[in-house]
């Protein structure tokens, strides 16, 4: 029988509040909620893209309905027939409506006309409206007259990356919860659990540098796991800078030692090498501005934090980069490469843009 593959997001999606990773704040104020059974008529959760906001909708809703409680519970048994519909996206009384592709008032009004109606099977109705800031100012208005005077048993989730796009009289009716970027060490430890589990092969450097370029994102780290355990070499830092686009930091020293020694010829000879391991012009340009961004933090302060792009190890070579190069002479960089990349990504030869802006950040009269 064809095996089919569950997506890792899914299948290791938070199943209980105690679960949900990075958000500690939110999980203890929504157990407390459902302890002393003050349910709010609307929530508003707000963060970034892949933090746990749908998840914790799908586990506040089953917390709010499982068949194996008398009463909302922090516990949600993840067995019964309520929370496995729930967890599935099938239950009758849990409407999820994604509003960027729903954003008619007819719609909205439709489906928020249906609030007023008893559940049919669940204790709690539970509305997720995801991307809630995509709603109609008319489908907006709908909605508040709802949660204005919200119907028993009916609990509305607003789930928005936008909160500055909701309207405020939504906004003042939910009790707010930000949710935080996620820290690249959570995701991290989060991302060897599974690997663990899931028997991939992974060099712990290849998951820090996931754990960084995620965002605070877990479910997109997770995706890139996901995507990357499929290599019959396992999940290895090589692996990962090619399937991001990216050009390994190591192989971008001879092209910065260049630039700061104001060398043409090393100049263009790195940037061939770099085309010949198949690096793109604008991978390459990129690669390059990130490293001299976290020069420039070095100029300013010593010290290696979570901010900076590169990895621990290229820390050396970075100290060494900064003893020859000013601040001002960075910041020279970085205004005369300001926009380049859109005419290499737009220009029919995208090299030879390239070598020539490169070139044009090297002085003159030095070193001849
Ligand atoms: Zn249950």
């Amino acid at each position: 029988m064809l095996n089919i593959h569950k997506p890792f997001h899914q299948k290791y999606r938070p199943l209980n509040l105690d679960e949900l990773v990075g958000q500690e704040f939110i999980s203890i104020t929504l157990k407390q909620a459902l302890i002393s059974q003050k349910i709010a008529p609307a929530y508003l959760f707000n963060g970034p893209r892949g933090t746990g906001k749908t998840s914790s909708a799908r586990i506040f809703a089953k917390s709010l309905n499982c068949l194996s409680s008398k009463q909302p519970t922090p516990n949600p048994c993840g067995k019964c027939e309520l929370c496995i519909q729930i967890a599935e996206g099938n239950a009758l009384d849990i409407i999820e409506i994604d509003a960027a592709s729903n954003t008619g008032v007819e719609n909205i009004r439709e489906i928020i006309d249906r609030a007023r109606f008893a559940p049919t099977q669940a204790r709690w109705k539970v509305y997720v409206i995801d991307e809630c800031h995509m709603l109609s100012t008319a489908a907006s208005n709908a909605l508040l007259k709802t949660i204005e005077e919200p119907p028993e048993r009916v609990v509305f989730i607003l789930a928005t990356t936008n909160p500055e796009r909701v309207i405020n009289t939504i906004q003042s009716r939910c009790q707010k919860f930000d949710f935080k970027r996620i820290s690249s060490n959570t995701i991290f430890n989060n991302l060897s659990a599974i690997a663990n589990k899931e028997s991939i092969k992974f060099e712990d450097q290849a998951l820090k540098l996931i754990a960084k370029r995620s965002n605070g994102g877990m479910r997109d780290a997770q995706s890139l796991l996901d995507q990357l355990s499929l290599l019959p070499n396992g999940v290895t830092t090589k692996n990962v800078r090619s399937l991001l686009g990216e050009v390994s930091e190591n192989d971008l020293t001879d092209l910065i030692n260049a630039l700061i020694n104001n060398q043409p010829e090393s100049l263009l000879i790195s940037c061939n090498n770099l085309y010949d391991a198949g690096n793109e012009p604008n991978e390459i340009l990129v690669g390059l501005l990130n490293i001299t961004r976290d020069l420039l933090l070095k100029t300013l302060n010593n010290n290696y934090s979570e901010m900076y792009y590169t990895s621990i190890e290229f820390q050396d070579e970075l100290n060494k980069f900064s003893y020859n190069i000013s601040k001002n002479r960075i910041i020279d960089w970085h205004n005369k490469l300001k926009n380049v990349d859109y005419q290499i990504k737009t220009s029919d030869n995208p090299r030879l843009w390239l070598e020539i802006h490169l070139t044009s950040l090297l002085e003159e009269n030095i070193n001849q």
